[in-house]
């Protein structure tokens, strides 16, 4: 498709990747009287944002991101602009507990131990520290006991998509502190589906004039200082004083786009970054039957550290017939994902102490999207490795006031791997184009 304005004419910039920092960064040019054309590979928006309808409920399937983390102020306000309603995650945790094979659902206990050592890594000094530790060595250093470190590293690897022995512990401590300054442990969703943000991008950036190319992925990139030639792998070719590449980091390190000549910098930053693997499934039932068979009225997340996923949640406060099923991190990378399905169905069955065979019989369908197979992100979001904090910093960088990239790896401020994060390294890279000069 080609949503277009009609002939074709001099552009003054070209945006790849209508994920939300592509359209956030269009839509800023867009609206700024600049000639912009966006081009996406897939044959809708929105990237990693994947919404689909649901059933039944008010509430669809969300297959990449679903959560919006703590109250980051440019993504409230979209939502607020868009018309959307947000509604905020609340209910009981539980955790899974297994002791010679006898496992059993409880409140998750005492915490104090993991609390102390997030509260150590938000500690400013640490992310100024100069020597950075990988968060296996930082538990280590500090002693905690055999079942803290577990937690803290299945919680760890799970929210960041990580390894425990990769991840930077500046990075963390970074994010801990960008995490505390917007509320971050308040998790909300989109009622309407996260998908109408993207959506709701589009619609703004064609108003303003702007071109969108989707199904069309970019091929090759040619430039010089104040000019670029974009090839897609149809032989389209596009001119532009300027390209914002939002490609994910995934594909930006398989080199599935080749630049001439190559912003060595860029992908060496790049490289340093690493691309972490989720498993999500998402179990659409014929209504919700867990309160009644295991008392779980109210339940928000179930964590079961041994089992596969280990994270689970519900819809609460709203109530809809769905569990998603999670796992990340180290854990997802050894998991064969079209296996996740079925042995999350056992993993539910024993976790709600039912039998499997009544598990079944409420399931209407299960949703489950490879990430790490998808060509057009080879992954789920951005972490840290060791020694690499500074790696966003590199990549945000514009190259000749030319090249310019944004996407949540290109985040400055600590949110890597979130939808916030890549809406601020769009914005920002349409402001460093409209303030560029080219010499
Ligand atoms: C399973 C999962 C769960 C998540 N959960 C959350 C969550 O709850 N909360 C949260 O804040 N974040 C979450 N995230 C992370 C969040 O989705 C991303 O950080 C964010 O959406 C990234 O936006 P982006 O614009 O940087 O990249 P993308 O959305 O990936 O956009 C990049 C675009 O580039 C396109 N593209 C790729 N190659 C080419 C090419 N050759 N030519 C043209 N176009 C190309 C892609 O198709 C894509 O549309 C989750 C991610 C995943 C995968």
């Amino acid at each position: 498709m080609a949503a277009s304005r009609g002939k074709a004419e001099a552009l003054d910039a070209i945006v790849i990747g209508a994920g939300v920092a592509g359209l956030a960064a269009a839509r800023t040019l867009a609206e700024a009287g600049r000639r912009v054309a966006l081009i996406e590979a897939r044959d809708r928006v929105g990237g990693r944002i994947h919404t689909v309808p649901a059933a039944h409920g008010d509430l669809s399937v969300e297959l990449g991101a679903e959560f919006i983390h703590g109250l980051p102020p440019e993504l409230i306000h979209l939502v607020e602009e868009a018309g959307l309603t947000r509604f905020e995650l609340e209910g009981d945790y539980r955790c899974w507990r297994e002791e010679r094979r006898v496992g059993r659902l409880e409140p998750c206990g005492d915490q104090r131990e993991v609390n102390r050592l997030f509260d150590e890594l938000g500690q400013s000094g640490l992310a100024q520290d100069s020597q950075d530790l990988s968060f296996s060595e930082f538990v280590a250093q500090r002693g905690v006991g055999p079942e803290a470190a577990a937690w803290a590293t299945n919680y760890v690897e799970g929210f960041n998509a990580a390894d425990a022995n990769r991840i930077s512990v500046r990075s963390l401590a970074k994010q801990q502190a960008a995490e505390d300054a917007i509320s971050g442990d308040r998790l909300s969703r989109v009622v309407e589906g996260y998908a109408r943000v993207p959506a709701f991008l589009l619609r703004t950036f064609l108003d303003a004039g702007g071109e969108l190319f989707t199904s069309t992925p970019v091929r090759s990139i040619n430039w010089k200082p104040g000019w670029v030639e974009v090839t897609t792998a149809a032989d389209r070719v596009l001119q532009a004083s300027s390209v914002i590449l939002t490609l994910p980091l995934g594909v930006l390190q398989a080199r599935s786009v080749v630049f001439l000549p190559q912003p060595v910098e860029i992908l060496e930053a790049a490289d340093r970054l690493a691309m972490g693997p989720v498993g999500r499934v998402v179990y659409e039932f014929d209504r919700s039957f867990w309160p009644q068979s295991a008392g779980l009225e109210g339940l928000s997340f179930l964590f079961a550290p041994e089992a596969t996923p280990p994270t689970w949640w519900t819809t609460s406060p709203r109530s809809s017939p769905m569990l998603t099923g999670w796992i990340a991190g180290r854990k997802a990378s050894k998991l064969e994902m079209a296996s996740l399905p079925e042995t999350g169905l056992a993993t539910l069955a024993s976790v709600l102490g039912s039998s499997l065979g009544e598990v079944r019989k409420h399931l209407l369908r299960w949703h489950l999207h490879d990430w790490q197979m998808d060509p057009y992100s080879l992954g789920a979001y951005t972490y840290v490795p060791r020694g690499a904090v500074h790696a966003s910093d590199d990549l945000s960088v514009p190259v000749e006031a030319t090249l310019f990239f944004a996407g949540e790896h290109t985040d400055t401020s600590g949110h890597w791997g979130t939808v916030h994060g890549a809406l601020r390294s769009g914005y920002r890279a349409a402001e460093q184009l409209l303030a560029a000069r080219v010499h």
